[in-house]
């Protein structure tokens, strides 16, 4: 088999790896990397791939198919809630390029394209191609429909984990082992020299921080990513009865509908539906200048603040002198403005670079395993051959170390690489 490394090798985002076995290539995930500008995969380096296995919705994983769609008509195979939830994010980022006034990197067009490539697939049910080998997708407990793909060829089996989560959340169980035999695991890598925090007393912190905020009269800026972040927060302050003068905004809202559409792909649709119903939708500039205040709490995207509606209301704290506190809830890529915000306490408005004056705090509500989790989940899949990816360098460089020190023959490669197994 031989792997070729197309994007989110030694770096996190623009996900995708060509799998060659015998006649067919499978290309696994097909993102961006949401920076300024954004960055793409290297697939005009490669073969073209016979089929795409996509993993999950989040754009880093799926951000580039319309682009690549129009030099190739191949299926993309991926779980029900994927492909309404990837169509979502991809009208938004090209409406957020046309607010900005770039060219967007792909058509309408091309995204009615990947509507009529798509392949919905259940968890567990056999995709068959047609020199005999197969895949199947496995509960990866990420985010709605995400999914690990087990991939079955003659000169081997691959597990590729995409994004992975194994502890329990509030909106989804862990994700599940692969039971089949795994020669080579393609793994995460996000929090590969980290552990994470209890869940249950990170949840009491984050409660008990918002709570201390409201009572000092700040207003609380919680950035989120629009799919995933933001329906498990939402249910966190619910749990913990924060749900009063509570303001949700961004793409968020539409992500929420379509969550709601597949409760069977959630742990508990109830409580879900309960903590969004009671939450303020923002609609429009008027109502975002409303939710502006001391006392309320507001959750919009973009989780790192590479823009969205969470940048207008940090341009409308700072204007106004209202008391705002941040609280960043997901991973920071290294470059983006919630990076420098929570390094440096900067952030870029406008083209310039301006002082945040309030807290800033970063809560691990982290959809990713951490060590431990991505150790014991390579133990039970127990390949002959590890590649780590989707990780910065020194994350990388720990978890690679770690599994040469449990026996297993690991390595993380570069973007470029070519490697036959
Ligand atoms: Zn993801």
């Amino acid at each position: 088999m031989n792997f070729h490394f197309l994007g989110g090798a030694g770096e996190v985002g623009r996900n995708a790896v060509l799998v060659e076995s015998g006649d067919l290539r499978l290309l696994f995930d097909c993102g961006i990397k949401a920076v300024t500008p954004y960055e793409f995969p290297l697939l005009k380096e490669a073969k073209r791939p016979h089929a795409v296995a996509l993993s999950h919705a989040h754009l880093d994983h799926s951000g580039y198919l319309p682009a690549f769609l129009q030099h190739a008509s191949v299926p993309v195979i991926s779980t029900f809630p994927t492909f309404p939830l990837v169509q979502l994010l991809l009208e938004d980022t090209q409406k957020i390029a046309e607010q900005e006034r770039r060219t967007p990197y792909f058509s309408s067009a091309d995204l009615r394209k990947l509507q009529k490539h798509s392949r919905a697939l259940p968890y567990h049910q056999e995709h068959l191609f047609h020199d005999g080998s197969s895949l199947k997708l496995l509960d990866a407990g990420h985010i709605l429909g995400s999914a690990q793909v087990f991939y079955e060829t003659k000169e081997g089996n691959v597990l590729y984990t995409g994004d992975l989560n194994t502890t329990s959340t509030q909106l989804h169980a862990p994700a599940e082992a692969c039971k089949e035999n795994v020669d080579v695991l393609v793994t995460e890598s996000t929090y590969g020299n980290s552990e994470h925090p209890n869940r249950q007393q990170l949840e009491k912190k984050f409660g008990y921080a918002i709570e201390e905020a409201l009572a000092d009269d700040f207003a609380v800026l919680i950035p989120a990513f629009a799919l995933g972040r933001t329906q498990e927060i939402l249910c966190v302050l619910q749990a913990h009865g924060l749900s009063n003068n509570l303001f949700v905004d961004g793409m968020s809202v539409k992500a929420s509908d379509i969550v709601l559409n597949f409760p069977s792909y959630l742990k508990d649709a109830q409580k879900f539906a309960e903590a969004f119903s009671r939450a303020h939708k923002v609609e429009s500039a008027a109502e975002r200048k409303g939710a502006c205040k001391p006392g309320h709490v507001i959750l919009a995207t973009a989780g790192m603040l590479e823009g969205g509606p969470s940048m207008s209301y940090i341009q409308q704290f700072l204007k106004r002198g209202i008391k705002a506190k941040i609280f960043l809830t997901g991973f920071q890529v290294r470059g983006t403005k919630g990076r420098r915000l929570l390094e440096e306490g900067i952030i870029r408005l406008n083209g310039k670079t301006e002082k945040w004056p309030w807290e800033v705090r970063f809560f691990d509500f982290s959809a990713h395993a951490d060590q431990k989790g991505l150790l014991r989940h390579a133990k039970k899949a127990n390949p002959e051959k590890i590649f780590c990816v989707h990780g910065d360098p020194e994350q990388l460089k720990t978890l690679v170390h770690l599994f040469r020190e449990e026996g297993f023959d690991a390595y993380a490669p570069q973007n470029g690489d070519k490697i036959t197994v």
